[in-house]
């Protein structure tokens, strides 16, 4: 708690690549110290091996996933690193700096 960069309403992308991973639509409090999601936005969007989750565009390590998520939606709880990914927030005007070229 007390890090607001992670209770805001947007999108996660990933840190080291800046690929959308997951949406704050589908966070959910889970008691850990930790981003904890029911679904990524694109099953595309990470790969995972054993539990072990990572972002498939940079193959960097996010995080685990585990079986006992919220039993109505995926049944997923995916445990993020909060180092690994950043908010991106939707904003009313103010456009966000992107730091791609294409
Ligand atoms: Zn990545």
């Amino acid at each position: 708690m007390g890090d607001s960069n992670h209770n805001g309403k947007g999108i996660y992308h990933c840190r080291q690549c800046d690929y959308p991973l997951f949406s704050s639509s589908a966070k959910f409090e889970a008691g850990f110290d930790k981003p904890t999601f029911w679904d990524v936005i694109n099953t595309a969007s990470i790969k995972v091996t054993d539990n072990k989750v990572f972002c498939n565009h940079c193959h960097t390590f996010l995080g685990k996933v585990y079986d006992d998520g919220p039993p109505e939606k995926t049944g997923k709880r995916y445990l993020i690193d909060k180092q690994t990914i950043s908010l991106i927030q939707k904003t009313n005007g103010v456009k966000y700096h992107h730091n791609t070229n294409k």
